[in-house]
């Protein structure tokens, strides 16, 4: 791409960004605007209130081997997250369904991060009234990024516990998946500020609530728990609880403190970005022994073989 240098922009550089473009742009497909670009040109107006006023709603669902995990759930979600919002989305569910697909199989990836994006959009006389704002709708597809990498995933994560408050619900509703993350990327400065590798933040009581990108469960004497206040209902966080149906396990949702949280026998967090990954050490304190623990380990094991099932995944049609 070139920035030709006009009358008045006659100090500013010609700009080849063809190379930087490679660099910076992981490869993916993205559909926009009614059609299918590299993500390199997938670019929104500054003017668009998503990027404005991160109003905005999003869904990310994974695929693993060709097959979409728990697409149904993702949708459901998303669709949920539009109406609440009063935007309006130019397709129906199964255009979007195809629209995905086609990302995930012009990209070739065969394990793929897909995202699914309402804006409030623009206004066309740039009127002040989110009313008369155009919605966009965006989707693309890139390859698979996890929370934790292979090494923390086989030793378990080191998290701080960071003393910033979540968003309350009564200014933003959590269960509309959105990208109000001011208060989870300081919770993620304050980790490493203590050389902690991610964070957690609380909620407005003063219990745990989530991470960027992530919930938290603990294990205590084989019961499983997770907060139930002021956090995104994981689509990974509902499959524990699925999974642990089938392991006849018992999973709750209910306040967590700290202290419960530090005192477990088990900690793990869950994400589309990751899947189910083990937590062994909370700010200074090590997790039980410190190893990763077996039913984090059993969890782990039956999410990633429930991949496979017809029940759970979806494939994607490449060429
Ligand atoms: N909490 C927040 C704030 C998130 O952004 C996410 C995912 O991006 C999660 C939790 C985990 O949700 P899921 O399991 O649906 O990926």
């Amino acid at each position: 791409m070139t920035l030709a240098a006009t009358e008045h922009s006659s100090a500013l550089p010609v700009v080849d960004k063809s190379h930087e473009d490679r660099r910076k742009y992981p490869h993916g497909v993205a559909f926009m605007d009614g059609q299918y670009l590299p993500m390199s040109e997938a670019k929104v107006s500054v003017l668009d209130w998503g990027f404005l006023h991160s109003d905005a709603t999003y869904d990310t669902v994974h695929v693993w081997d060709g097959r979409f995990f728990r697409l149904d759930l993702h949708l459901d979600r998303f669709f949920r997250g539009v109406e609440r919002l009063r935007m309006k989305l130019p397709y129906d569910r199964s255009e979007i369904e195809t629209i995905l697909s086609n990302c995930v199989a012009l990209s070739g990836h065969k394990a793929a991060y897909v995202e699914v994006i309402c804006t409030r959009g623009t206004s066309p006389t740039f009127s002040r009234d989110p009313r008369q704002s155009e919605n966009r709708f965006i989707a693309f597809a890139v390859p698979f990024g996890s929370v934790a990498n292979k090494e923390q995933l086989e030793r378990g994560l080191h998290i701080a516990i960071s003393d910033t408050v979540r968003i309350p619900p009564k200014s933003i509703d959590p269960t509309i998946k959105n990208y109000h993350w001011l208060d989870l990327v300081k919770g993620l400065f304050d980790a490493y500020d203590q050389g902690a590798e991610t964070a957690l933040i609380l909620d407005t009581n003063g219990h745990i609530a989530e991470g960027p990108g992530f919930n938290v469960f603990l294990v205590k004497d084989k019961q499983l728990k997770t907060p139930a206040f002021s956090v995104l209902p994981g689509i990974t966080r509902q499959t524990v609880f699925d999974l642990c149906d089938e392991l006849g396990l018992s999973a709750t949702a209910a306040d967590v403190t700290c202290d419960e949280l530090k005192g477990a026998d088990e900690v793990f967090i869950t994400s589309t970005a990751g899947g189910i990954m083990p937590v062994t050490r909370i700010d200074s304190t090590s997790i039980a022994d410190g190893q990763v623990g077996s039913i984090t380990r059993q969890l782990m094991d039956l999410y990633w073989k429930k991949h496979a099932d017809p029940a759970w995944s979806t494939p994607v049609s490449y060429p």
